[in-house]
């Protein structure tokens, strides 16, 4: 069995992830775009070694274009759950939206970093962080 496990709202995507997370990369971001693909305020990730990841289904991805870096938003074309970003920033990362996990796997995520807290919508709280 896997260390961790998710998958989208409808089950046609689901992932497993062998090993533990790399505990500095337990991320609240308030970036615009995480904004907009989550439809919150921010988004809660953890990141994971790409190679540790297994996959039944196939995310389609959405690539968001920066002045210095790209970004893959891989989400469910069935559903629209989003399930991961990677950003060439850090190439060899998936950064899993926490919702996605099942709760078991869910369950020890603390928040560790906040991103782009200065571009808090003034309606969304800042996350408490966990040391
Ligand atoms: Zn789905
Ligand atoms: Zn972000």
């Amino acid at each position: 069995m896997a260390d961790y496990a998710g998958g989208c709202l409808c089950g046609a995507i689901r992932y497993e992830i062998d090993g533990a997370p790399d505990g500095r990369m337990q991320i609240t971001c308030h970036c615009r775009d995480c904004q907009q693909v989550t439809g919150a305020g921010h988004a809660r990730s953890m990141g994971v070694p790409t190679d540790a990841v297994k996959w039944t289904g196939e995310p389609r991805i959405y690539q968001i274009q920066h002045e210095k870096s790209q970004v893959d938003c891989g989400f469910c074309a069935e559903c629209g759950s989003p399930l991961y970003k990677r950003t060439t920033g850090l190439p060899k990362m998936t950064f899993f939206h926490v919702g996605s996990l099942d709760p078991q796997s869910a369950r020890g995520w603390r928040p560790k970093i906040t991103a782009y807290a200065q571009r808090r919508q003034p309606w969304d709280e800042l996350a408490p962080l966990e040391t």
